[in-house]
C-alpha cells in the first residue's frame, strides 16, 4: 500500500492505470475509519483494478463554529483498516496544498443542496462539491463510492457529476449500523457513554416511522409529529431537523410514498448526528 501526500505525485500515479485501461475505484473520506467506510472499500476493491482511499478533513466544508478542530483522527488505525480492505493507494493531501494562497474557485450545486443540511450548514455542500471535484481531478476515478448515510451529499454529487459531465460512475452504498441500530459515524467517537445511549433515539424514530408507514400511515404531518416526539423524549437530544421529502429531488411532500426519504439531524450534547431511511427500502 502506497501512502501519497503530494497532489502531483497522486496525479502521476493515476495516469498509468488510465492509459493501460485499468479501472480506478475511489473512496473519499475524512478518516477515522469504521465499518461503514470499510464496506465502501470492499466494494471498491471488487469494482476497480486499483483502489484509492483519500483521507482529508476538508476545512472548507466546516462552518466557523463546527467541529473541524475536534474531528477525530487516528492515521495508524486508518492504515491498518485500509490495508485489510486491500487499498492500493492512500492519498492524504495537506490543506495547504489543496487550498493554497489565492485559491478562489468553487462548485455550487443549487436546489438539491438547499434544504436539510444545506439549510442548517450554509456553504457546506459548496465545500463538499468543490473538494470532490478537486479529488476527482487528482485521482481520476472510473467509479467513486459514497454512503447513503450522507444521503443529501450523495444526491449533490450525483447531480454535480451529471451536470458537469464528469466521466465517473457514482455508486451509493447502504448505511452500516451498529448492532443496536446506531448508524456508524466517525463522530460517534465523541459521544460519552451516556450520550451513546441517548443517540439511539435516532434509530428508534426511524424504526417507528417505518412501522407506521408499513401500517398504512401516509400523512407527513402525522408521521413528522410522532417521529419528533420520539426524539424529544430524549432529554439530551436537540433536533436540527426531522423531515420527510421526496427521495429523488428532496422536494417537500404532504403525503409519503415508498420513495419518501425520512432525514434526521439531531445534536446529542456537542455531537451532531445524521441518519435517514427511505420508507419503502430495506433497512
Ligand atoms: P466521512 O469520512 O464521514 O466523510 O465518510 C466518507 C464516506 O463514507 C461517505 O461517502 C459516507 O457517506 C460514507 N459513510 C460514512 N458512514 C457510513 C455508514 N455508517 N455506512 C455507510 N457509509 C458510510
Amino acid at each position: 500500500m502506497q501512502i501519497i501526500n503530494s497532489i502531483i505525485h497522486m496525479q502521476a500515479l493515476a495516469i498509468a492505470p488510465e492509459r493501460e485501461g485499468r479501472r480506478i475505484a475511489f473512496v473519499p473520506t475524512m478518516g477515522y475509519l469504521h465499518e461503514g467506510h470499510a464496506s465502501l472499500l470492499r466494494e471498491g476493491r471488487k469494482r476497480g483494478d486499483v483502489l484509492v482511499l483519500s483521507i482529508f478533513v476538508n476545512p472548507i466544508q466546516f462552518g466557523k463554529n463546527e467541529d473541524l478542530d475536534s474531528y477525530p483522527r487516528d492515521m495508524d488505525r486508518d492504515f491498518q483498516i485500509a490495508e485489510a480492505c486491500g487499498v492500493d493507494i492512500v492519498f492524504i493531501p495537506t490543506a495547504a496544498e489543496m487550498y493554497p494562497n489565492g485559491f478562489q474557485t468553487g462548485v455550487t450545486v443549487r436546489d438539491i443542496a438547499l434544504p436539510l443540511c444545506g439549510a442548517i450548514r450554509p456553504r457546506h455542500f459548496d465545500g463538499v462539491a468543490t473538494v470532490v471535484t478537486k479529488l476527482f481531478n487528482i485521482v481520476r476515478p472510473d467509479v467513486a463510492l459514497f454512503g447513503c448515510k450522507d444521503y443529501q451529499q450523495l444526491a449533490v454529487i450525483r447531480r454535480m457529476t451529471v451536470d458537469l459531465n464528469m466521466p465517473v460512475e457514482i455508486a451509493g452504498m447502504p448505511i452500516v449500523r451498529e448492532a443496536d441500530g446506531l448508524a456508524m459515524s466517525s463522530r460517534n467517537a465523541n459521544l460519552s457513554p451516556v450520550e451513546r445511549q441517548s443517540a439511539l433515539c435516532l434509530f428508534r424514530a426511524i424504526k417507528t416511522a417505518r412501522e407506521q408507514f408499513a401500517a398504512g400511515e401516509r400523512s407527513v404531518a402525522v408521521l413528522a409529529r410522532e417521529t419528533r416526539a420520539i426524539i424529544e423524549q430524549e432529554s439530551a437530544a436537540v433536533i436540527d431537523y426531522v423531515e420527510f421529502r421526496d427521495g429523488l429531488l428532496l422536494h417537500e411532500q404532504d403525503v409519503v410514498d415508498s420513495n419518501t426519504l425520512l432525514a434526521l439531524a439531531v445534536k446529542i450534547g456537542q455531537t451532531r448526528l445524521i441518519d435517514n431511511t427511505v420508507l419503502g427500502e430495506e433497512l
